[in-house]
C-alpha cells in the first residue's frame, strides 16, 4: 500500500452456535475500528422470507428456484449491526423459533448459499478499514485467503446455558437439544458444512469470559497485522 495506509484486514470467525462469535466478532471489530458482518443473520433473513412467502422448505428445488428473489441489505456498523428484506428491518423476527428452527433446511441448499456468499464476498470487498465476518463457513469457502481465521468452540453444556440466558431463561436442557441438533445438520450439510479451516486457530471459550475471549482474538489480530 503507497503513502503508509495500513491494509484492510479480513478476519474469520467460525464456529457453532453458543460460542459467543457475535458479541465477540462486534467487539472486536468495534475495538480494531472494522466493520462487522453477522453472515448467520442473512441465512436467518432468507428463511424469514420464504417463510412469510409460503415456499415450501421441505422441497430444495422450491427454495432453489426463488433463492435469487429477496433483496437482503446488511448493515455492517459493528455499534449497530442492520439487516433488511426488501427494505423491511427484520432484525427481530428473523431471531424467532420458527425461523431459527428452519434455517438450517433453507442454508443447505447450494444456490441459497451462492447468492448470499456473493453478498459477503461484496460486503468484505467494500470495507476500507477491514471486516470481522462471524458465520459457519467463512475461512473453509467464502474467504479463504482471510488474514487471520478464528475457529471458536465450547462445550454443549457451556453453549445451552449461554443461549438460554439470551433467550432469558429458556430451558437449557432443550435448549441443549435443538443447539445440537442444528449443529448436526450444518455440519453434515453436502454444500460448504461448518467446519474449521486448516489454517484457523481454534479458541476454546468453555472457561473463559467474553472479555478473555475478545482480548485473545484482537491479540491475534495485532500480531498479524504487525506480521508476526
Ligand atoms: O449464527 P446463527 O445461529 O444466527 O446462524 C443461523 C444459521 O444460519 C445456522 O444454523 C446455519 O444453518 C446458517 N449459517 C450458515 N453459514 C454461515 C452462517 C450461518 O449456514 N456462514
Amino acid at each position: 500500500m503507497e503513502n503508509g495506509a495500513v491494509k484492510p484486514v479480513i478476519v474469520a470467525i467460525d464456529g457453532p452456535s453458543g460460542t459467543g462469535k457475535s458479541s465477540t466478532s462486534k467487539a472486536v471489530a468495534e475495538r480494531l475500528g472494522l466493520s462487522y458482518l453477522d453472515t448467520g443473520a442473512q441465512y436467518r433473513a432468507i428463511t424469514w422470507w420464504m417463510v412469510n412467502n409460503g415456499i415450501d422448505l421441505t422441497d430444495p428445488t422450491a427454495v432453489a428456484a426463488v433463492a435469487g428473489k429477496p433483496e437482503i441489505v446488511s448493515g455492517t456498523d459493528p455499534v449497530k449491526p442492520t439487516i433488511t428484506v426488501d427494505g423491511v428491518d427484520v432484525s427481530g423476527p428473523i431471531r424467532t423459533e420458527e425461523v431459527t428452527s428452519k434455517v438450517s433446511a433453507v442454508s443447505a441448499v447450494p444456490e441459497v448459499r451462492t447468492r448470499i456468499s456473493e453478498l459477503q464476498r461484496s460486503l468484505a470487498r467494500a470495507a476500507a478499514a477491514g471486516i470481522v465476518v462471524e458465520g459457519r463457513d467463512i475461512g473453509t469457502t467464502v474467504l479463504p485467503d482471510a488474514d487471520l481465521k478464528v475457529f471458536l468452540t465450547a462445550s454443549p453444556q457451556a453453549r445451552a446455558a449461554r443461549r438460554s440466558g439470551e433467550l432469558k431463561g429458556a430451558d437449557v436442557n432443550a435448549t441443549r437439544e435443538a443447539l445440537v441438533k442444528r449443529d448436526a445438520a450444518d455440519s453434515t450439510r453436502k454444500t460448504s458444512p461448518l467446519a474449521k479451516a486448516g489454517d484457523a486457530i481454534e479458541v476454546d471459550t468453555t472457561e473463559l469470559t467474553l472479555a478473555q475471549v475478545i482480548e485473545c482474538v484482537v491479540a491475534l489480530v495485532e500480531e498479524k497485522r504487525a506480521g508476526k
